[in-house]
């Protein structure tokens, strides 16, 4: 899709699993340079992905470090104006955010939210301005519990809504210059950042109590699992990963039940929509939300 000698920066690579690192690895196969950027807690996993991936340059960039982001777009790779391409694939909320009833979420866990899952993409775009070149694409991610409410997503919900918007203002922005910026907004992928919104579910049960999930419960009825039978666990166990894992391959297959595609989304699905988003032959959409989600959020009681 005329990726080729396009260089490009693809921030939130945590994992194997992480949506950032697929589409990194489709990036590289495509022809482009590309950088990835981590938190240093991560370096441990990324180190060995980047041993896999010779071709596949890091370093780390926590969102919350201003010096840290200005010495990632500092890199010689994007030296003398170079970058084509940046992809902000960022998301953190402490548990509290997807548990709580929203109107018991208080201000400094909202606030670690908004600051991590969208404002960060401002402070982003800022690092990178002086390396950005004019012609540029920026893509962001976002979810579908942005535009409607969905049991466990809870204040994640807020910040991702609060992102889309910040696109269309940084589209306006950034238009002058010729340079895009749009938001993926995939069906559920089982990832790190997916399985810990279940997670903080298991850590606190009572999260339960303020919301029906008539659709949640009846799914995992059908498998034998009872939600009022969880006990709550200060810290997340192997068998609560066990236990996310099937949750969401169940919350999954309910979305491909109810969609046009009868399929789920993987993370190579949503590469494929990041790469054309940063082409050419997109050059002409700017601030736009594209739904990746075989057709799930476009219809009604199928
Ligand atoms: P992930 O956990 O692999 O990625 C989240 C990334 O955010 C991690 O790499 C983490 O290190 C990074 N991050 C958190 N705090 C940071 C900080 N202070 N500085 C720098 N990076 C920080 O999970 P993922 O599913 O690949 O999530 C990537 C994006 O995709 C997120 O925005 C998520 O909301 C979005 N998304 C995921 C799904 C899904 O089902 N997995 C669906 C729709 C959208």
């Amino acid at each position: 899709m005329g990726m080729q000698g396009k260089k490009v920066a693809v921030l939130g690579v945590a994992d194997r699993e992480s949506i950032a690192w697929h589409i990194a690895c489709r990036l590289e196969e495509a022809g482009a340079t590309v950088v990835v950027g981590y938190q240093q807690r991560f370096y441990s996993r990324v180190r060995l992905l980047l041993q896999e991936r010779p071709g596949i340059l890091g370093q780390k960039a926590d969102v919350l470090d201003g010096d840290e982001l200005d010495a990632f777009f500092a890199h010689p790779a994007f030296a003398g104006g170079q970058l084509d391409g940046l992809v902000h694939s960022v998301a953190y909320g402490p548990p509290n955010v997807f548990s709580k009833p929203p109107s018991e979420v208080n201000v400094r866990d909202f606030t670690e939210t908004l600051d991590i899952s969208t404002h960060s993409l401002s402070r982003v775009v800022r690092a990178a301005r002086p390396v950005l070149k004019a012609g540029g694409s920026v893509v962001t991610l976002s979810f579908l519990a942005a535009q409607r409410a969905m049991p466990l997503y809870g204040m994640m919900g807020v910040a991702k809504s609060a992102l889309e918007s910040l696109v269309r203002y940084l589209a306006v922005e950034l238009g002058r210059e010729r340079i895009r910026c749009n938001v993926v907004s995939p069906g559920p992928i089982e990832t790190l950042a997916a399985l810990s919104e279940v997670v903080a579910l298991k850590r606190d049960p009572s999260a339960l109590e303020h919301m029906p999930a008539v659709r949640l419960r009846e799914i995992l009825a059908r498998h034998g699992m009872d939600l009022s039978a969880l006990k709550p666990s200060a810290e997340p166990s192997e068998e609560d990963i066990v236990f996310a894992r099937k949750v969401w391959r169940e919350v999954q297959r309910e979305f491909s039940d109810r969609s046009p595609i009868h399929d789920t989304v993987n993370a190579a699905d949503v590469a494929d929509s990041v790469e054309f988003l940063l082409s050419d032959g997109s050059r002409k959409i700017t601030g736009q939300v594209l739904m990746v989600d075989c057709g799930f959020s476009s219809c009604l009681m199928v």
